[in-house]
């Protein structure tokens, strides 16, 4: 079959399946089945292809609404590029906010950062890359989701700068010292997660998700125990849900922080919520 018609009955079978971004995703399955950018499919639109076993496969697994960046295995973050498979949250522009507050903080300095709940490593890999003289730990109670971190680091040159911590916060807290701590959190309420998009509810890890009852578990243990951790005149910041600002903001008050600062993200959410010990 060509190429032009492959595209084009590609984006009917996803359209058809409700994708939204039918088009696009047809010429990205099908670059990555022929291992040729983009601009080759526009270029030699006549060219006859054969299709096989694994580009249906690549077609059907989009069909079910699993997110494009599981599937071709990567996703951009911070301009950088990022290994991730379903043991991790898939990293959003939302979270850059935070990445931006961090290495703002942190510029030229010899810092040293821990970043709680690492998932893919998007958050120390993008801050190490930025801020040549920093070192960080990165913890996540996943052994899985550590691995795609540690491929991560090791892709940027960065894993010389990396602790990597598999522990569960919620259990028990790592015996360090930081001039900041970082954190995306799990933060929907349970509640919410049944209801949410099929792409996030049925592909995403729930780990990564569920920030119990109220959405709010991690933000206290954190803030609760950040002294025994975080130095004097450190920098605490968090990734917040769209509606969880203040009480984020009232949970650092209640544990001695003070500076508090919201910033909102690029589509004017408060997206991250800091304060300094
Ligand atoms: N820190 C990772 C990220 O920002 C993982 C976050 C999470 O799993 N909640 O993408």
């Amino acid at each position: 079959m060509k190429i032009k018609d492959v595209l084009k009955n590609t984006a009917e079978r996803l359209k058809n399946a409700d994708i939204d971004t039918a088009k696009l995703d047809a010429s990205l399955l099908l670059c990555n089945f022929l291992k040729k950018d983009r601009l080759y499919t526009i270029i030699n639109a006549e060219e006859d292809v054969e299709l096989n076993d694994t580009f249906e496969s690549l077609v059907t697994r989009r069909e079910s609404h699993e997110p494009m960046q599981y599937i071709l295995g990567k996703a951009e973050f911070y301009g950088i590029e990022f290994k991730v498979n379903k043991n991790v949250l898939i990293p959003r522009p939302d979270t850059e906010v935070l990445v931006e507050k961090v290495i703002d903080f942190i510029g030229n300095n010899q810092c040293s950062f821990v970043d709680i709940g690492t998932g893919s490593g998007c958050i120390p890999v993008s801050i190490l890359v930025n801020c040549p003289h920093a070192r960080g730990y990165a913890i996540d109670i996943s052994p899985d989701a550590i691995e795609v971190a540690k491929d991560n680091a090791k892709v940027n040159s960065v894993d010389e700068k990396i602790i990597f911590i598999n522990m569960d916060i919620l259990e028990s807290f790592p015996d360090i010292e930081v001039d900041c701590i970082v954190s995306n959190p799990p933060y929907i309420e349970e509640d919410v997660i049944p209801g949410l998009m099929e792409d996030v509810r049925d592909y995403e890890p729930y780990i990564a998700l569920s920030g119990g009852k109220d959405g709010l578990v991690f933000y206290r243990r954190i803030a609760e125990n950040a002294h025994t951790i975080l130095k004097k005149g450190g920098l605490i910041a968090f990734e917040v849900g769209h509606n969880q600002a203040k009480a984020v903001e009232e949970v650092l008050v209640n544990n001695g922080f003070s500076q508090i600062e919201i910033t909102k993200d690029l589509s004017g959410i408060e997206r991250v919520v800091s304060g300094i010990r």
